[in-house]
């Protein structure tokens, strides 16, 4: 299959990206990868996403892009990329069914929050389990939480969840914290959280009654478990940029997050939208704006190649540089 644009993922960046490639007349491909929609299709209320005052279910705000992407006529595939040649031109892309050879490419694949990996969190995900405070914080006010994590981003969650919830407890796995001591500080000395250290969730509760309501915890050092009262629980253990297909091809930063300039990464024709290049904010806001300015960026990188190869010029880089 030959392209002008083709889109990695069908997240907020990716199906932004595909509306405006679409409204561009570009014909874009979206590879929606195996989530697709993105993780906001595990969630359940959105209440930030701008345009709906009162709030859109995840699955269905995804939806909805999905549909605006198509009215512009971007086409889908319902698969992951499975190899990419980013040195090819045009660069080449293969799924396990298609091979795909396209003028540009928009890697929009995100980055999974880490999880615990026990059923419980899968299966209470959205229903007082998450992995984003700033997205989910607010539906906790006056509650019972937990934060498992010991890095920085625990430790802030942690801190963030106070100006909401009646009680903060950060569970982590060892005594000491991954976090830099100025974080530590600031959330030992906040009187809302508490501390359980050496110890790890085994089980959330209760996945019959579709809500949480208490955990279970284990300290590893005296195997004591006990299950404690809680109406939600945050796990703030990391994320993993799915990049893992470009290694080696891309500049990727020592946790594998895409580094780009914008949203261009070190390949030329090659942008990068969403939360797979966005080690700070990591919101739907602003992956959908990361995953605009690529496809705007992508149109113009085709404009020069066009008025490149209709001057004759080899290099048509310079002119689009001198655009943005
Ligand atoms: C539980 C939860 C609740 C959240 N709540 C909110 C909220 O209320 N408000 C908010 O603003 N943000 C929220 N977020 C954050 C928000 O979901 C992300 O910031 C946003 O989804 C990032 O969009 P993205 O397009 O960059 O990536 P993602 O949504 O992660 O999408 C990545 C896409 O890439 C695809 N993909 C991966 N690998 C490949 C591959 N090899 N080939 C092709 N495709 C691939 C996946 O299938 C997926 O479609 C929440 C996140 C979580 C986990």
């Amino acid at each position: 299959m030959r392209k002008k644009v083709t889109i990695l993922g069908s997240g907020a960046a990716g199906l932004t990206a595909a509306i405006y490639a679409g409204r561009a007349n570009l014909d874009p491909l979206v590879i929606q990868g195996l989530q697709a929609g993105g993780q906001l299709t595990i969630t359940t209320d959105v209440e930030n996403y701008p345009g709906f005052p009162e709030g859109i279910q995840g699955p269905d705000l995804m939806e909805a892009m999905h549909k605006q992407a198509e009215r512009f006529g971007a086409q889908f595939i319902y698969d992951n990329a499975v190899s990419v040649d980013l040195k090819k031109r045009p660069i080449l892309v293969n799924t396990s069914s298609e091979e795909i050879h396209t003028d540009t490419l928009l890697i929009c694949t995100g980055a999974s929050a880490k999880l615990l990996g026990l059923e419980s969190e899968n299966k209470l995900m959205g229903h007082g389990v998450s992995a984003c405070a700033t997205c989910d914080g607010f539906f906790f006010k006056d509650l019972k939480v937990f934060v498992v994590g010991g890095g920085d981003t625990a430790l802030e969650e942690a801190v963030f969840l106070t100006r909401f919830a009646k009680s903060v407890t950060l569970i982590h796995r060892r005594e000491a914290f991954r976090a830099s001591a100025i974080m530590v500080e600031r959330a030992k000395s906040n009187p809302k959280i508490d501390f359980i250290l050496n110890s790890v969730v085994e089980e959330i509760l209760d996945v019959d009654q579709g809500s949480v309501t208490g955990i279970k915890v284990k300290n590893i050092k005296t195997n004591e478990v006990k299950v404690l009262d809680a109406d939600g629980v945050f796990i703030a253990i990391g994320h993993h940029p799915n990049t893992d297909l470009f290694k080696g091809q891309l500049e990727l930063d020592e946790s594998g997050y895409i580094i780009t300039k914008g949203v261009k990464t070190n390949i030329p024709g090659v942008f990068a939208a969403g939360d797979v290049m966005d080690t700070v904010y990591k919101q739907a806001i602003t992956a959908a704006g990361t995953g605009c300015r690529a496809a705007l960026e992508a149109q113009w990188y085709l404009e020069n190649m066009e008025t490149s190869a209709d001057s004759g010029a080899v290099q048509g880089e310079k002119i689009l540089m001198d655009k943005v």
